[in-house]
């Protein structure tokens, strides 16, 4: 597997591009900023669809742009249709340089799951944050592309548009009691973690987990 974690526009979105190494067939999650820089990460790969974790704008950016280049489907959950046009805070489209973002081509459900040459992404609705935010599981890698769900030492924001405290704790108490230990975990910013690292470390979850 070929994974790429490219930190993306002023808040350091995490675009990740997970291609098959075999076939070099790969997708792109969270391409929210810089394009070209994106653009440049898979000029060796076969892009075979673009992913939104989230609805929320700095994940979604340049959703519209890499569709007119690769021409291929769109996957998100449409309970977060709400979102992708957005600005969350007035003149934060244009800052992060943001393009319109079309509705998704292919709805992310619970126990779906997204082939990329060999590899397999199963889909975990997990709301809180927002309302429809998936991650993507490749169990045999143990990789898990955890949008704003998790962070290293913290969890997603909850108060935003379409937050909810409740759900968010079902679903961070669902990836971490679920999930193999030794699954690496790349968060929607900032730095990777791990599972374990999570459930021994992160203050929120360790709350969570004893409930
Ligand atoms: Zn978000």
């Amino acid at each position: 597997m070929i994974l790429k974690v490219i930190p993306v526009g002023p808040l350091a979105v995490n675009c990740s591009v997970v291609a098959d190494e075999e076939t070099g067939e790969a997708i792109i999650v969270d391409p929210g900023a810089e394009a070209e820089k994106i653009l440049d990460s898979v000029k060796e790969l076969k892009v075979v669809g673009i992913v939104a974790t989230h609805g929320h704008i700095d994940h979604v950016g340049q959703v519209g742009r890499l569709k007119k280049e690769f021409e291929v489907p769109f996957f998100m959950n449409p309970l977060d249709n709400f979102l992708i046009n957005d600005e969350i805070w007035q003149g934060f489209g244009s800052y992060i340089g943001a393009v319109p973002c079309p509705e998704p081509d292919i709805h992310l459900k619970e126990g779906h799951e997204i082939k990329v040459g060999t590899l397999k992404f199963k889909v975990l609705h997990t709301p809180g944050h927002t309302p429809g935010l998936c991650c993507l599981f490749e169990e045999s890698r143990k990789v898990l592309i955890a949008g704003d769900l998790l962070f290293k030492g913290s969890v997603g924001r909850w108060d935003l548009p379409g937050g909810n405290l409740e759900d968010l704790k079902k679903s961070v108490k669902r990836v971490l009691s679920e999930l193999p230990p030794d699954t690496l975990v790349i968060c929607g910013h900032y730095d990777e973690t791990t599972i374990s690292q999570e459930r021994a470390f992160n203050p929120f979850a360790r709350e969570l987990l004893e409930d």
